[in-house]
């Protein structure tokens, strides 16, 4: 077998999949190495599976609430080994398809662990597999090693009652009482996810506010609607320990305070995870963080080896690593590529109420020097939320305000409610578009939807309003 191709890419997951599929569509010859499931974090122990325990609990929901509909339904039960069984389905229906898609590119794909042993003008990795080893080789090489979950010393992962994002997502029942430690977006998902499920939730957050980087006036409804279903929010409190008992964890935090619960979930957040590329040996240095140093154009610092994904200091998404995988193909092929808007992507929390932004909140917009024009509307007013039943959440833009008072160019869009993780196609492409406010809100929005809101904030800020 001839072991020699265009690119080499090491890691499977969103980021290694993207550039592999995107350099064979356009007919480069690729090899992908991958240690263990195609589709990495995202499909297996991320995105994927996150989303589907979320989406079991708005089951749970919508049929507690059945009977505003007029519909009489029996008190919720959940038998895990199903809700289990069906995400599994889902995980294992995706992985055959990324897995025959790179057959169909004709992708050429290693299973084992990838060591980068020389990048001169050819680069070399050795793949240790099962089988043995052997010798890949390539005119470029693009590192897609990915990220781990952080820890905290002194909490010793068992899988069963200290748990990292891994473990969580396989749990085999609901607990009972649980401390999320860590509010950003995976430990809000998760409370989200099992306080909707019964479990008495305690969020032990470092920062002064949960989601941090989400505009504050979202970030408020989403505590509201945490709080209002029994989660008790803790911010502004460093955890220092933990005492295992009969009856359960008891978790040490703030100034002498204790929770006792029976699954404790880290979710301090993930670390790069270049530790398996033996990267010294070929010159190139992680940072402090542990994180590859790239260009906009996700060069390393050695010609023709690229690093891309949750590897390099860039905001941690699978769709950030589709993207750069992208830019390290189109650079390869010496399209000069534009680079990534770092500042306009999308964000999106799928807990209850979702969260969706890009682009400056209002805080952040006034910091970078911009004088700001906003508003706000909010989805009690829209016809379709109210047929759904989920009210709670708003829209929000901000844009940049005009010498004679009126709005210009948006700057950034915020929305937390039903399905907005859906809905923020239209304001992430304005946003990156540069357009105005005027241009915006000449575009119609389909009657009744959701997106109304957004149609709806953005001719506000023309000074004409239709419904708000
Ligand atoms: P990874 O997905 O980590 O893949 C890296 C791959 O490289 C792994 O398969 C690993 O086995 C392999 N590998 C590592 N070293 C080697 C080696 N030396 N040789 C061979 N193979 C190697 N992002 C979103 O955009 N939306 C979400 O809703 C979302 N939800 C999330 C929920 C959770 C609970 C978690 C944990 C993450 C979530 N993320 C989400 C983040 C997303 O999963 C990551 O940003 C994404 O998976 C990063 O892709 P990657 O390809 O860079 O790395």
């Amino acid at each position: 077998m001839d072991n020699h191709f265009d690119v080499v890419v090491v890691g499977g997951g969103p980021a290694g999949y993207a550039a592999a599929l995107y350099g064979a569509a356009a007919g480069l010859n690729i090899a992908l190495i991958e240690k263990g499931k195609l589709g990495g974090t995202c499909l297996h122990v991320g995105c994927i599976p996150a989303k589907e325990l979320l989406e079991t609990a708005a089951v749970y929901r919508t049929i507690g609430h059945a009977a505003q509909f007029g519909i009489t339904a029996a008190e919720p039960a959940i038998d895990f080994s199903v809700t289990q069984a069906r995400k599994q389905k889902v995980i294992d229906t995706l992985t055959s398809g990324l897995t025959g898609l790179l057959k169909h590119r004709k992708v050429t794909v290693f299973s084992g662990v990838g060591s980068v042993f020389s990048a001169g003008e050819k680069k070399s990795v050795t793949v240790t597999g099962d089988d043995g080893q052997v010798e890949v080789t390539g005119d470029h090489l693009v590192l897609a090693a990915g990220s781990v979950p952080r820890t905290i010393p002194g909490f010793d992962v068992d899988g069963t009652t200290i748990m990292t994002s891994d473990e969580f997502l396989s749990i085999s029942s609901v607990p009972a009482r649980a401390a999320v430690i860590g509010g950003g977006a995976i430990g809000i998902e998760f409370a989200s996810t099992m306080a909707d499920l019964g479990t008495k939730v305690t969020v032990l957050e470092y920062a002064p506010d949960i989601i941090p980087g989400v505009d504050a006036d979202a970030a408020k409804i989403v505590q509201r609607s945490l709080k209002k279903r029994g989660v008790d929010i803790r911010t502004g409190v460093m955890v220092s320990g933990h005492t295992s008992g009969a009856s359960g964890v008891e978790v040490q935090f703030g100034d002498g305070e204790t929770v006792e619960v029976d699954v404790v979930v880290l979710a301090i957040g993930r670390r790069p995870f270049p530790d398996m590329l033996d990267l010294g040996a070929v010159g190139i240095e992680a940072d402090e963080r542990g994180f590859v140093p790239v260009d906009e154009a996700c060069k390393t610092s050695i010609p023709g080896v690229y690093a891309v994904g949750d590897l390099v200091a860039t905001p941690q998404l699978a769709h950030i690593g589709f993207a750069e995988g992208m830019v390290a193909i189109r650079s390869i092929l010496g399209e000069d590529p534009q680079p990534v808007n770092y500042d306009a992507v999308p964000w999106c929390i799928y807990c209850h109420p979702e969260v969706a932004f890009a682009g400056h909140t209002e805080e952040s917009a006034i910091e970078a020097g911009f004088d700001v024009v906003t508003s706000s509307h909010k989805f009690a007013g829209n016809g379709r939320a109210m047929i759904v039943g989920e009210t709670d959440g708003l829209v929000k833009v901000i844009a940049e305000k005009n010498a004679d008072g009126s709005a210009g160019r948006m700057l950034g869009v915020h929305m937390v409610g039903p399905w907005v993780t859906e809905q923020l196609g239209q304001g992430y492409m304005a946003i990156n578009w540069e357009a105005t406010v005027d241009e915006v809100a000449a575009f119609i929005q389909p009657h009744p939807t959701m997106s109304e809101l957004f149609g709806e904030t953005v001719m506000a800020l023309t000074g004409r309003g239709l419904h708000g």
